[in-house]
């Protein structure tokens, strides 16, 4: 049974405070989690977590792994001024974009961070942005299908990441003429992973494309990235990922493919944002209407807009209605939020205790991907984030958005000075 990492007691007097909607999050969790995760990859002398920025854009949050020693992962320029403003710096993040605008180069070129360069034709633009960095990586993608022991995980042919095999070894000769010294590999191969084998058969790939691109361009590999991608549990009959078990599959890569090749000095990076965050988080709502039609509804006060990934990709987010954890789950329910829009629900078919007005449900594992990928539709407006703190206390780390904020751009119109 997934439970949430507040009580019921605690959370009725929590929402004293903070009216519903909010997204909770749990220090004591995320500093375990880092934790665990430099237990796992103690071994590897440079081994450094690059927190993925985009799942849990908040500052107090991104100060909690600074203080765990990670460092960050940014993909734009507001991720990168988050980061700056937090005190990170140089090899302290990691810029992995695609597509990406100069002004996000010049940006990072001025912070000193590591460059993940997304394809072959961003040399060219970055040498003539901001010349070519010392330390540089690039990101691969080896196309096909990617498949851990004969079970197909994703399809990196159809994504728009990376570099060819081609193209990094052409890049890696071009960037050393450029003046690059120490590299990097990046790649992320499949999302949400839950098996202990994800990591470890994607380093084997990069190990071995390391060997390849050190003796094919004579380049000095620094350290191979394996970025996001392991997954948590969102379903109850899921298995939570090993990270111990993980971080030891990596080892056992490392010394059969760079140690022989002399390469054992090869850091190893991760940008792992869902891994840290998820289960580290929950979105707070209250049930606020009952609707009985042609299926039974539950109306909450959070919509998509406060969490998207039900809507946007089906995806499960366990609820738990709290006070009854222990009453049968013998009533079935669309749990829905008040977007104009009918795939708005954050579950359907879903068995639960029978919810009564005023009850609070916690949606599970709303920690990284949730908060985030919020938008304005319909003019509802973003949520607070709270942090519950080890000690057991609560701090605002984000208010509410307010109709001022929303109508915030238009404030040269003069239209909205009443709000
Ligand atoms: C999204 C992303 C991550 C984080 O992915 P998770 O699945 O949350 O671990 C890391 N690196 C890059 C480049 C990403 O785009």
């Amino acid at each position: 049974m997934k439970k949430p990492f507040v009580t019921n007691e605690q959370l009725q007097k929590i929402v004293e405070e903070y009216p519903t909607p909010f997204h909770l999050y749990d220090e004591k969790g995320i500093r375990e989690r880092a934790r665990n995760l430099q237990k796992a990859f103690a071994w590897n002398k440079g081994f450094k977590e690059y927190y993925a920025v985009k799942a849990t854009p908040n500052p107090f949050i991104l100060k909690i792994l600074q203080e765990e020693g990670c460092g960050v992962d940014c993909s734009s320029l507001t991720e990168l001024m988050m980061s700056e403003a937090c005190g990170f710096s140089g090899s302290d993040i990691m810029f992995s974009s695609n597509d990406t605008p100069a002004q996000d180069f010049q940006y990072a070129a001025k912070l000193h961070a590591t460059i993940n360069l997304d394809d072959f034709t961003h040399i060219d633009f970055l040498n003539s942005l901001v010349g070519i960095p010392e330390t540089i990586s690039c990101r691969y993608n080896p196309g096909g299908k990617f498949a851990i022991s004969n079970t197909i995980m994703d399809n990196p042919g159809d994504a728009k990441y990376g570099f060819t095999k081609e193209q990094m070894i052409e890049g890696y000769k071009k960037l050393q003429g450029l003046g690059a010294k120490h590299f990097g590999i990046h790649a992320f191969l499949a999302s949400n992973t839950t098996t202990n084998e994800y990591y470890p058969t994607l380093a084997r790939i990069l190990f071995e494309l390391a060997v390849e691109l050190k003796e094919k361009t004579g380049a000095h590999i620094a350290f191979i990235n394996l970025s996001g991608g392991v997954g948590i549990p969102y379903r109850p009959e899921q298995q939570e990922v090993d990270i111990l078990a993980v971080g030891e599959g990596v080892r056992k890569a490392y010394e059969e493919v760079l140690v022989p090749a002399g390469m054992g000095d090869v850091a190893i990076f991760t940008e792992l944002g869902r891994y840290m965050l998820g289960p580290n988080g929950c979105l707070v709502t209250k049930a606020i209407h009952e609707k009985h039609i042609y299926k039974e509804y539950i109306g909450v006060d959070a919509c998509a807009a406060n969490l998207m990934r039900p809507a946007m990709y089906g995806a499960y987010h366990h609820i738990t209605v709290m006070g009854k954890e222990d009453q049968p789950c013998d009533h079935q329910y669309d749990v829905t939020g008040g977007l104009c829009e009918n795939n708005d629900k954050f579950a359907i078919d879903r068995m639960l205790p029978k919810i009564d007005m005023g009850d609070l449900l916690v949606f599970h594992d709303t920690g990284a991907h949730g908060f985030s990928m919020g938008y304005n539709y319909n003019g509802k407006l973003r949520s607070a984030e709270v942090l519950l703190k080890e000690d057991g206390t609560t701090q605002l780390i984000r208010r509410a958005e307010t109709p001022k904020d929303y109508f915030a751009t238009f404030d040269f119109t003069g239209l909205f000075d009443q709000y």
